[in-house]
């Protein structure tokens, strides 16, 4: 019985009765902060200890695979036991695993293959040059959000009514020719793991009732987004009997665009018998300074289901605003704060950098590796999303299905073999005039000698190599099969031979891909190999590696600051957070500004970002900034506005005297220097490049004082940032 009450040790009320509510259906409402995931984590264990409920019994769900796994390593600590075959997971993974153990009342080929986001755009482009559509017409990409849209509603073409618009009708089209191909490669996307895995429930009754008998509890996370085809997979499978708990934030609802909605919150609590409905308002994470701010941000925002946070813990420090005048100054004074923190004792890990678009970690990546600060970012450069990573497992899909025509196509001819686009050309032609797979109509194409002279050659020896790579690793461990992959298929002599640190990095990520397969066999993984040997091993690498796209877990420990975008930091905390480029435009994102809706989405997502902040918060943002490519005046934030002054306080750095207000690039740093009779100093601007005789080239970051005091900072190439006395420096305008 001590194990028992030991659970809701260190609970509040309210905390307590969810965790240990008798069971049935229930909502837990609650803002950032509250303890939403541990009373979840907590309640599992309070099923399995107090009610009895078999680790079998439980289906967890959760946002993100690093959620998964911390869930499951906490609640192993809580219980003291091994729990490796708890489900717990994703929905994509607990899909996945349902596909895969019922593949054949699924349709689908034992060894199918799951493809990412990357993989369905380039299926669509090959889709639309086949069928000669006019691409501008029919943008790839968003032919692509029309076919995930239709998924996450449930929908097959079939069942999509184009009301006789021709455009509409087209979509259709190419969503079930897109069905065909991916029918015929064995490729299933993400979209696809769901809505199939519903359907194979719904199609099965006795499977259904077999898990509908099993799962005695269903708990979910983030259950705010959700959505539609989530929460009719979740009321399918419970058949609205197996008692639930759900977790969740409105305020926190930040996959709108991707098909979430906030309304099954309310949805659940209407449709779902005798919901109990708890709500949590103590927070637990943030100082009052922080959490005050993000009170005062999300209620800006209408329709909201109305909570408040409060906390006993200290005001803490006020929120600093840091205005740098370009992208490059707003990194250096994250970096170099960054510095100072670690220099005080803060481990690099407690530190998190988010930001709104992917494009902005460039320059902060630039500044951190000049500083020398470790880094590593979660979620962005997905290390199985990287050029050779997908190449190697292209060639590792191409052993177990040869059909799999989205990997022949990425690899045919990398390394370069000889085969050129208008081979592969007549290829694709062939293969959908008479509708089969791109590797049997380069068979065909052998056979009946339309492929002739070199081209044929270099095709022949491409497919020998594929067979080549099946039979000799036939009988090997995974990790040797992609050691032999990687070696024989020319590919990391490919990226050996390029020049320079890139190609380095390359070699160096497939190497690391023999180190994931080892300690996959070894049952790092997530989900471990049930069989671990050969193509069985090979295929739930695969899946994982598909799967797991987003968070390499080599780095978890190392002592790194940790960099991301505010859509992947959801549910983490960070002692210290800096949240950059918090501009207009920016966040709220430009695309996001004219609807309403979207606008108070992205409000959402910055009380995301500001309620992931334990100790410190930092908003910066840049009046100048160069983004893809160009060069544009930003102005602060809306949100910054909606803060409450006294939660805020501005940055100035130390010594500076007059850092120009509103910098320019058209305003001389001469016209301040020229006031106390500095008018012989060359005119000099922000950002500007300027030669020195001693340090040779560099860019000027940032300038402070007037008249004879008047210094600059500038960036040298080679030799690092330096503070440099305007009269004495000798710097040339370049
Ligand atoms: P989010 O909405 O961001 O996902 P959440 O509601 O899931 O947040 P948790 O991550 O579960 O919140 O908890 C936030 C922090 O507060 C964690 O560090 C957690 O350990 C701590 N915490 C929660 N409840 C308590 C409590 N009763 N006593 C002490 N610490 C607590
Ligand atoms: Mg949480």
């Amino acid at each position: 019985m001590d194990d028992v009450t030991a659970i809701l040790d260190h609970m509040n009320p309210a905390q307590r009765e969810a965790v240990s509510a008798p069971q049935g259906n229930m909502l837990v409402l609650a803002g950032a902060g509250s303890g939403k995931t541990r009373v979840l984590v907590h309640r599992i264990a309070w099923l399995m200890q107090a009610e009895g409920l078999s680790p079998y019994a439980v289906l967890g769900v959760t946002f993100t695979n690093k959620a998964a796994r911390e869930m499951r390593t906490r609640l192993e600590a809580l219980l003291g036991i091994s729990l490796r075959n708890v489900w717990v997971g994703t929905f994509h993974s607990i899909a996945h695993r349902l596909l895969r153990t019922h593949w054949q009342d699924a349709r689908l080929p034992q060894h199918f293959q799951i493809i990412d986001s990357d993989d369905q755009l380039r299926l669509v482009k090959r889709l639309l040059k086949d069928h000669r559509i006019d691409d501008e017409r029919f943008p790839p990409r968003q032919v692509q959000s029309f076919i995930s849209g239709c998924k996450e509603e449930g929908l097959r073409p079939h069942q999509v009514d184009a009301h006789g618009d021709a455009y509409l009708a087209q979509m259709v089209e190419l969503y079930e020719r897109y069905q065909l191909t991916c029918e015929r490669g064995g490729l299933v996307d993400f979209g696809e793991l769901l809505l199939r895995s519903l359907e194979l429930l719904r199609d099965n009754p006795a499977l259904l009732a077999h898990y509908q008998e099993r799962f005695g509890h269903v708990l979910v996370d983030e259950f705010q987004d959700t959505n539609t085809l989530q929460y009719a997979w979740l009321k399918l499978l419970t058949g609205m009997k197996t008692p639930m708990t759900v977790v969740g934030d409105d305020d926190q609802s930040i996959y709108g665009w991707r098909g979430a909605r906030i309304e099954n919150i309310r949805r659940f609590e209407q449709e779902f018998p005798a919901t109990r409905t708890v709500r949590l308002e103590q927070n637990y994470r943030s100082t009052s300074a922080i959490l005050d701010a993000a009170n005062a941000l999300i209620r800006h925002n209408a329709g909201r289901m109305g909570k408040e946070l409060w906390t006993e813990g200290a005001r803490g420090e006020p929120i600093s605003v840091y205005s740098g005048f370009n992208d490059l100054d707003e990194a250096r004074f994250i970096v170099d704060t960054i510095r100072e923190k670690v220099e005080e004792g803060i481990n690099r890990r407690e530190i998190a950098i988010l930001y709104r678009s992917n494009a902005q970690s460039r320059v902060l990546e630039e500044t951190l590796i000049r500083q020398g600060v470790p880094y590593r970012i979660y979620g962005g450069q997905r290390f199985y999303e990287r050029l050779e990573i997908k190449n190697a497992l292209a060639y590792l899909r191409l052993l177990l299905n040869r059909d799999d025509d989205a990997s022949l196509e990425r690899v045919i001819n990398v390394p370069a073999r000889g085969i050129g686009t208008r081979t592969v050309e007549v290829l694709r032609t062939r293969a959908r005039q008479t509708e089969v797979s791109l590797w049997q109509a380069l068979h065909d194409g052998l056979l009946d000698a339309s492929l002739k002279g070199r081209a044929a050659t270099a095709v022949r020896a491409f497919a020998d190599l594929i067979e080549r790579l099946d039979n000799d690793t036939a009988g090997l461990a995974l990790h040797e099969i992609i050691d032999h992959v990687i070696e024989t298929s020319g590919l990391i002599e490919h990226h050996r031979s390029e020049k320079g640190e890139k190609g380095q990095a390359r070699v160096e990520n497939l190497e690391e891909l023999v180190t994931a397969a080892k300690a996959f066999t070894q049952g790092e993984a997530f989900e471990p190999p049930e069989a671990g040997e050969g193509a069985v091993a090979l295929e739930g690498f695969l899946s994982e590696a598909a799967l797991n796209a987003g968070d390499h877990e080599a780095e978890e420990f190392e002592d790194c600051v940790q960099l991301m975008t505010l859509h992947s930091a959801k549910g983490l905390e960070f002692p210290v957070v800096f949240i950059a480029g918090v501009e207009e435009g920016l966040f709220p994102h430009k695309m996001s500004m004219e609807e309403p809706g979207r606008l108070e989405e992205e409000r959402r997502l910055c009380y995301v970002g500001l309620t992931r902040a334990m100790r410190k918060l930092y908003l910066t943002h840049a009046e100048l900034r160069r983004l893809h490519g160009k060069e544009t005046f930003q102005r602060a934030s809306r949100f910054l506005r909606e803060l409450p002054e006294e939660t805020l306080e501005e940055v100035r750095l130390r010594g500076q005297i007059s850092r120009p207000v509103t910098a320019r690039p058209a305003v001389g740093l001469s016209r301040q220097t020229s006031v106390d009779g500095g008018g012989e100093l060359p005119s000099l601007s922000l950002g500007q490049r300027v030669s020195h005789p001693v340090f040779g080239e560099g860019v000027i970051l940032n300038a402070e004082g007037e008249g004879e005091r008047a210094r600059v900072q500038v960036s040298f190439e080679g030799e690092g940032d330096k503070w440099l006395v305007l009269g004495f420096a000798k710097l040339k305008p370049l």
